[in-house]
């Protein structure tokens, strides 16, 4: 079977939409004005393109879009800048999404998935210089929609927006804790009759009750190694996970808490504490593990489950 015969359609969380929402916000209110074609014609002029053959300014591959070279939001605000060919530019639909809201030079020869820089594109500086000439050549308009709209009409706006953020904060809570309830008995019945597949080189290493997942660029067992002491094998994993980032940030405030911890894994204490009073110290190790004291108190029978069925739910919600 070829590598990629097989790919898991992406899922979807419903905080992960929230950009696209604050995006809406304020795309939806800036003013457009459509260019005459005299105008898109010295635009490409000065961006040195064939008008018969458009190309994405940052990286070359065909044009799909147009993108803000100046973005109209940032940190969940307008900019002032509007859409209007003096602040597009031709892009492909890799650079677009790579560079998002940021400064575009910085992206540019930043490090960001799929930037121009890490995807290894050679003519950087002179691409650089044509889109600064560009820029220079073409004065923007900047507005103040507060202004324009009003103090108050825009606090009612901008208010909505917190709103529905809240809502979907809510709501993401609710997808996760019923995704935990039923991820942890989809594990217990048909993950275990079924192997999962996993890439072939990890598979070799493993007898066949271990699962791996793969995190960034390491794989982790889901069980520990022969012999492995569970401590051992849990501040292992939680090392791995935590370097990644592989634990969603409302995931990390429930380990705080006692109550999840005992749900989760049965420990009478919380998984991670970020400070710690004299009483609990000693059911904790001493060095921090990426910022957080890790609960010590485990036992191998009891808890080898339980923190393998928590490892695949935290691999799903990241497939998520
Ligand atoms: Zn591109």
């Amino acid at each position: 079977m070829e590598k990629d015969a097989f790919k898991m359609p992406n899922a979807v969380t419903i905080k992960g939409r929230s950009s696209s929402i604050t995006n809406s916000f304020f795309n939806g209110i800036v003013p457009v004005v459509y260019p005459t074609e005299k105008e898109i014609q010295a635009a490409l002029h000065v961006l040195e393109q064939n008008e018969n053959d458009v190309r994405c300014v940052y990286c070359g591959e065909k044009k799909t879009e147009w993108d803000h070279l100046h973005p109209l939001i940032v940190d969940k605000n307008h900019t002032g800048y509007i859409t209007e060919i003096a602040n597009l530019v031709p892009a492909c639909g890799k650079c677009n999404q790579s560079k998002g809201n940021s400064d575009w030079k910085e992206w540019m020869l930043g490090d960001a998935k799929l930037s121009p820089k890490s995807r290894g594109i050679k003519d950087l500086s002179h691409r650089i210089e044509i889109i600064e000439r560009y820029d220079k050549t073409f004065p923007k308009k900047k507005i103040d929609l507060e202004q324009i709209i009003g103090k108050e009409k825009w606090s009612e706006y901008k208010l909505s927006l917190k709103k529905l953020e809240e809502d979907m904060e809510h709501a993401q809570n609710i997808m996760d804790e019923i995704k935990n309830v039923y991820l942890s008995q989809y594990n217990n019945s048909t993950r275990t009759k079924h192997k999962r597949v996993v890439n072939t080189e990890n598979e070799k290493m493993l007898d066949n009750n271990v699962r791996v997942i793969t995190v960034g660029t390491v794989s982790i067992r889901t069980r520990p190694l022969q012999n492995e002491p569970v401590q051992e094998f849990l501040k292992r994993t939680l090392s791995s996970l935590l370097e990644n980032n592989f634990i969603p940030k409302s995931e990390i405030e429930k380990l705080k808490t006692k109550e999840y911890s005992k749900q989760c894994f049965d420990i009478n204490f919380p998984l991670l504490q970020v400070s710690l009073n004299e009483d609990n110290r000693v059911r904790y190790w001493k060095d921090k593990i990426y910022g957080f004291y890790v609960c010590s108190q485990w036992y191998q029978k009891k808890h080898d489950d339980k923190i393998e069925k928590w490892i695949l739910y935290i691999d799903d919600l990241n497939k998520a």
